[in-house]
């Protein structure tokens, strides 16, 4: 057995698959965007159902929400992303490569003639470096002034905080409650890559937990090892997941306390959870500039505060690159080279494939009628294309846990095979059984 050693193989098998495309490809793509196929999308709205299931659905403190990409530019002023996403940058003059002025690679000090450019070698080409906001501009209504400028949100963080007392009112929350959001955000970075693991545009779960001044590292603890067990869950091998603790300079400038979850990549440890203690920054600074109040009062004790916020926030994109990569594995099954995506049956993109052994006998029409039948309750394919181990290999690499064969004994007893995607261990089961056999393994 042997894990994804090279991106290149998972960024081939994904397109081959139908997992990603590369955005725009026919006019060269478009850096850093990609977009989701058919196996794709169904992984990707399979992740986020079971984390909207475990914030939303299994608990009764927190409620959903979802806020437009749009909102009044004066949120960006008051969530400090105007002034403080910045990023400082280096341009070389020679080959126009850009890098970040923290880019460990850069030798010397840019701007003076000893710097040297780490793409193509020369020295003295490198700018001083700049500030470059990372916000996407637009512009709303027909005139492109400063008026009329607003941005693509950078998080969906900023909805929730502006919304949170609509929507604790609606829906009747005390502190401490929390607001799950699922929604696409966008950042102009500098160097994106990694195929979809950094992006330009990209889709966030994140939960915003709203809890009394003096509670909130009581909570931070709670939802870092919450969590942590919830990747564990999805079947994310415990070793290759970690965290990693901010030290104060490299805190955001609304954190109190922040921890990522790193997952081991082929290139290495890397961030694709935060768990962040944001203290009362953002509810005061809306306050602040929207001169509404955003002070919470407790029905009890008549004490007024502004609530602490502990966030979760999640990358869809880099979740589903973890579910992938995780999954990969290549094995050798009777001297042929096997490759499987092992994913957790309640995200795997196709629950079962359905095969006729051969094309005759009734089978096909049995299997089609099976078919048909658990295809009102799953995502399931119909393949009768090609010998019975081919067929169980394509499933294999879509990460289909279950393969249902139609075959001899199933014209006598009415039972079909089923294979087990990773053990390849083979039971008999009941036609008129299938249904609950699926519902037992793959509902999550
Ligand atoms: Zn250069």
């Amino acid at each position: 057995m042997a894990d994804l050693r090279s991106m290149d193989t998972l960024v081939s098998l994904a397109k081959r698959r139908g997992f990603v495309f590369q955005s725009s490809e026919i006019y060269g793509g478009l850096g850093s965007v990609w977009d989701y196929g058919p196996l794709g999308v169904e992984l990707k709205r399979n992740l986020t159902d079971r984390w909207w299931r475990s914030m939303v659905q299994h608990r009764d403190d927190i409620e959903g929400l979802e806020s437009a990409i749009l909102m009044h530019p004066r949120v960006w002023e008051a969530s400090g992303h105007v002034s403080g996403f910045n990023d400082p940058l280096v341009d070389c003059k020679q080959c126009k490569n850009r890098f970040r002025a923290d880019d460990s690679r850069l030798k010397g000090t840019p701007g003076e003639p000893d710097a040297q450019c780490p793409v193509c070698g020369n020295k003295g080409t490198l700018t001083a470096p700049r500030q470059f906001n990372l916000m996407f501009r637009t512009f709303m209504g027909p005139v492109e002034d400063a008026a009329a400028q607003t941005y693509l949100r950078p998080e969906t963080a900023q909805g929730t905080y502006v919304n949170v007392y609509n929507v604790m009112q609606a829906a009747r929350l005390k502190i401490p409650f929390g607001i799950a959001q699922i929604g696409k955000a966008f950042r102009n970075e500098i160097t994106p890559g990694n195929f979809i693991f950094r992006t330009r545009e990209f889709e966030q779960m994140e939960m915003q937990f709203f809890v009394k001044p003096g509670d909130d590292e009581e909570w931070f603890a709670h939802w870092r090892e919450a969590r942590m067990q919830w990747h564990q869950d999805l079947g994310i091998r415990a070793e290759k997941l970690r965290f990693h603790e901010h030290c104060p300079d490299e805190l955001a400038h609304y954190a109190k306390q922040a921890e990522d979850i790193q997952y081991e990549f082929p290139f290495g440890w890397q961030e694709f959870e935060g768990i962040h203690n944001r203290t009362d920054f953002d509810l005061s600074r809306h306050q602040e500039y929207s001169g509404k109040r955003m002070e919470y009062i407790d029905a009890e004790s008549k004490e007024r505060f502004i609530p602490y916020v502990v966030e979760t926030a999640l990358g869809v994109g880099r979740l589903l690159l973890v579910a992938l990569v995780d999954a990969y594995q290549e094995e050798d099954v009777e001297g042929e080279k096997r490759v499987v995506l092992k994913l957790h049956p309640s995200v795997a993109p196709i629950k079962a494939g359905i095969f006729p052994l051969v094309k005759k006998d009734g089978m096909p029409e049995i299997a089609q009628r099976i078919h048909a039948d658990l295809q009102k309750r799953f995502r399931v394919f119909y393949d009768d294309g090609g010998s019975i181990g081919r067929r169980y290999r394509r499933q294999d690499e879509a990460g289909t846990p279950f393969g249902l064969t139609v075959d001899g004994q199933t014209l006598e007893d009415q039972t079909v095979t089923v294979r087990d995607r990773d053990t390849l261990r083979q039971e008999r089961v009941a036609t008129d059984q299938l249904i609950g056999y699926l519902a037992e393994r793959v509902v999550g």
